[in-house]
Order: C-alpha cells, then sequence, then structure tokens
C-alpha cells in the first residue's frame, strides 16, 4: 500500500479512533506537548459514543430519534483542545510505510496512536450476525429499541398469555446489563396501550456467568435478576440462529421475538490484519510502556491492545475504564519520545467494577467491598453522567 498523495506530510501524531482512549490521549498529547506535536484525531464518525451506557435500551426507546446524549459531537468534545479531526474510515495500516489508508485518502505520521476498539464477535455461529441485535454500537442500540417497541406495541392484540420472547446471549457484564434492563423497562409506558412485560431470558451460554468478576457481585447479581424475572440459562452454547429460533448445543432450541448477541468482541479487521503479534481475539500486544514490541513509534491503547500485568500475569480488562488509565499513560509516553525522554511503565490499578442489574438496581465491587441495590445502581449512574457530561463541555474526559 503506497498511496499517491499522503495528506498532512506533517502530522506529527495520528490518533485512530475518538473513542475513550481515542480522545483523551489526542487531548493530552496537545496539553501535554503545548501544541508541539500536532495531532489528528480520525474516526468513521464526527461524534464520541458514550458507548458504556449503550445498554440502556429502555431508555433509549423511550427518547424520540437518535439520542444526542450518547452522541456527542466532535467538535464539542475537542473544543479548544487544538487538537485536530478528520472523519474517515481506517482501511488500512502499513507500518513500514508509517501510512494509514483511510477510505478516501490516507494519511502519514511519524507516531501512531491505534484506539480503534473493539468489534462483535460472533464465532462462527450461523445465522448470529443476521438475526440477532447488538448494542457494542450506536446503530445497533438504536434498532434493538426499534424493534422492542414494535414488538411490545404488536402484543397488545396477541392471544391471552402470549407475551414478547426475548433472548439475550452472553453472560457477562454486557449481557447482564441489557437483559435486566429490558425486564426492568415498563414497555406500557414506552409503547402505550397495553403492551405485555417480556419474558428475558438470559443465555450465559458455557463460560461461567460473570466469569472474572468478584464473587460477591456475582452472588447480588444472581439475586437482582432473579427479581427482575431474568432466566438464567446457563452451560450451553448457542450452536445456531434462524429466524425466530436460537438452537443450543444440547439439542434444544427456543424461540423467540427479540434476540440480542452480548456474547464477546474481538479486534476490528484492520486491526488483526497487522502483521504483529497479537493476544487473545485478534489484540495488538503492547510492551509496558504501550508501544507495539518492534514499533516504538506506534501505541496501542484501550480495547484493541492486550497489556499483561507483568506482577500477576493478568491481562488488563477491555473496559472504559482501564482505556482511560491507558491513554493518559500512553499520552505522557508519547510525549516523552517526542523529546527523546525515558519512557514509563503502566501500571493499572482497578477502582472497582459496577454491573447495573436493572433500571435501578446494580451490583459492584469497589475496592474488594461489595456494593449493590440502589445505591450502588446511583454510583454508576454518577459516574456515567460526570463523564458524559465533561465531554460534552469540552473538558478533559474523568476516569470511569
Ligand atoms: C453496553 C456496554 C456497556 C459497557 N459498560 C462499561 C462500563 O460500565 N464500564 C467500563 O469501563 N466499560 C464498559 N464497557 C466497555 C467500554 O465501552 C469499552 O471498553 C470502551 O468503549 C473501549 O474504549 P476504546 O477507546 O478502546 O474503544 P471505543 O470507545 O469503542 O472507540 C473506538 C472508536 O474507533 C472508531 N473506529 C473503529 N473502527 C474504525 C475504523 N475502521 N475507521 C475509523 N474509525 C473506527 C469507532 O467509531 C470508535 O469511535 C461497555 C461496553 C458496552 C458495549
Amino acid at each position: 500500500m503506497r498511496p499517491s498523495s499522503p495528506e498532512s506530510d506533517d502530522a506529527s501524531l495520528v490518533v485512530l479512533g475518538a473513542g475513550y482512549a481515542g480522545v483523551r490521549l489526542a487531548r493530552e498529547v496537545a496539553r501535554r506537548s503545548k501544541g508541539q506535536l500536532p495531532v489528528v484525531l480520525v474516526d468513521r464518525h464526527p461524534v464520541h459514543v458514550i458507548r458504556t451506557e449503550l445498554y440502556e435500551i429502555g431508555a433509549i426507546a423511550q427518547e424520540q430519534g437518535a439520542p444526542l446524549r450518547l452522541a456527542v459531537p466532535i467538535d464539542r468534545v475537542l473544543r479548544s483542545s487544538g487538537v485536530k479531526f478528520r472523519t474517515g474510515r481506517v482501511e488500512g495500516i502499513d507500518l513500514a510505510d508509517r501510512t494509514v489508508k483511510l477510505a478516501d485518502g490516507a494519511l502519514r505520521y511519524r507516531y501512531l496512536a491505534i484506539c480503534l476498539g473493539s468489534a462483535i464477535a460472533y464465532y462462527g455461529v450461523p445465522g448470529a450476525l443476521e438475526n440477532t441485535h447488538q448494542v457494542y454500537r450506536l446503530t445497533g442500540a438504536l434498532m434493538l429499541a426499534q424493534a422492542l417497541k414494535s414488538v411490545e406495541s404488536a402484543s397488545a392484540g396477541w392471544p391471552i398469555g402470549r407475551r414478547p420472547q426475548v433472548l439475550v446471549v452472553g453472560g457477562g457484564s454486557t449481557g447482564t446489563e441489557v437483559a435486566a434492563e429490558i425486564a426492568t423497562t415498563d414497555w406500557a409506558e414506552v409503547s402505550g396501550g397495553s403492551a405485555r412485560p417480556p419474558h428475558v431470558t438470559l443465555i450465559a451460554g458455557a463460560v461461567p456467568f460473570l466469569a472474572g468478576l468478584p464473587e460477591g457481585l456475582v452472588r447480588h447479581a444472581r439475586e437482582l435478576l432473579a427479581k427482575a424475572e431474568v432466566e438464567l440459562s446457563e452451560g450451553i452454547n448457542v450452536t445456531r440462529v434462524d429466524p425466530g429460533r436460537l438452537s443450543l448445543h444440547d439439542g434444544s432450541s427456543r424461540e423467540f421475538d427479540v434476540a440480542v448477541w452480548c456474547a464477546g468482541v474481538q479486534a476490528p479487521p484492520v486491526v488483526r490484519a497487522l502483521e504483529v503479534p497479537h493476544g487473545k481475539a485478534g489484540r495488538l500486544k503492547v510492551r509496558e510502556t504501550l508501544e507495539l514490541p518492534d514499533h516504538p513509534e506506534v501505541f496501542a491503547v484501550g480495547d484493541v491492545a492486550e497489556f499483561e500485568d507483568p506482577k500477576t500475569r493478568m491481562l488488563v480488562p477491555a473496559t472504559a475504564q482501564a482505556a482511560l488509565a491507558e491513554a493518559s499513560v500512553a499520552a505522557a509516553n508519547l510525549v516523552r519520545r517526542a523529546a527523546g525522554e525515558p519512557l514509563r511503565p503502566f501500571v493499572y490499578r482497578e477502582k472497582g467494577m459496577i454491573v447495573a442489574v436493572g433500571r435501578r438496581r446494580a451490583s459492584g465491587s469497589l475496592r474488594r467491598v461489595t456494593v449493590w441495590g440502589s445505591p450502588a445502581a446511583l454510583l454508576k449512574r454518577l459516574t456515567e453522567r460526570e463523564y458524559s457530561a465533561a465531554v460534552r463541555l469540552g473538558r478533559s474526559p474523568p476516569g470511569l
């Protein structure tokens, strides 16, 4: 790949992806370098999506049109930061030629930060892509909200006793949040008329429910799911999805009106295509200082990166919280690299984790203390709202 006329020959730093990692990194490099390191931020959409709130399907369904609170215009997010923005779909990265190929041009870089997030993973399950909804992207969440609204409206005229059947695949935090949100939404209020409450099943599959999260959090999440009347199916993987029918590994099948795929994510195709060391799900292995092993000029941050804690040998989770923490260290290291100074290692300290289980309940663990119920839900909401208020006002985004 050798583009004929690359733009911005002088773009010192090109940041790919205006998500949690990209926005914080771009802003911090501009601030720390006092404009000495020109920064160009690239994304396929001119908005910053508040991805951590896309599970709020009931609230999204209630709002008319695209909810602006979940897609903040990028010029607001970057206000007074000195960062330039370029809309473009990244189609390739030539590490040897230091060029990024966009759908409508190319960009040369001196330094590169890859912050392209995750893409949904269907693990080769036939029909999953075609017959399920998803919440990893804003358009996916909007389409799911619309589908639920339509089914709920139609349910008013169904035979007595029939309720909308909703299947949510994936027993991680996203699946749990989506299932409980759908089950605890007042659909009669959202759709009007006498919509029937849906019967929601969370199909956790063969991976343990909320794997990797603290025991207390998982225990309370189970209790809250039961209270929300979400049926939890564990231990059996999905083998196939046909329109209106989902098949399981034990030969059984379940009918559905709406199915949602929350079973996992992987690195985006453009990242998986790079000929560098990859970790799980195609993520980019990074050094302790967050650059690619043989490319000191390229940093990978957020969901695209696989960072192994050198002390515990544990992988840093693919969360917005970790993406933001990594972005600050990568930004400082980029400025140090440009100044010829030694880099500092990234050390991950998790603040905690809160999983929403229904519209007014949550289960969490903060520095080994379990919090749950409405106080946990309030805490989660406050942290999320603090983040989105800051980005909307063009302030440096706080941690999550
Ligand atoms: C429903 C849901 C709830 C969640 N809840 C939490 C939570 O409570 N706490 C938490 O810490 N984490 C949570 N997460 C995880 C969190 O959202 C991700 O870990 C976080 O978004 C990762 O940040 P990132 O910057 O790496 O990627 P992203 O925020 O996904 O940003 C990636 C950016 O790259 C852009 N992009 C991708 N491909 C291309 C391309 N080819 N060309 C141009 N642009 C491209 C995208 O448009 C996007 O703007 C949740 C995720 C979901 C889906």
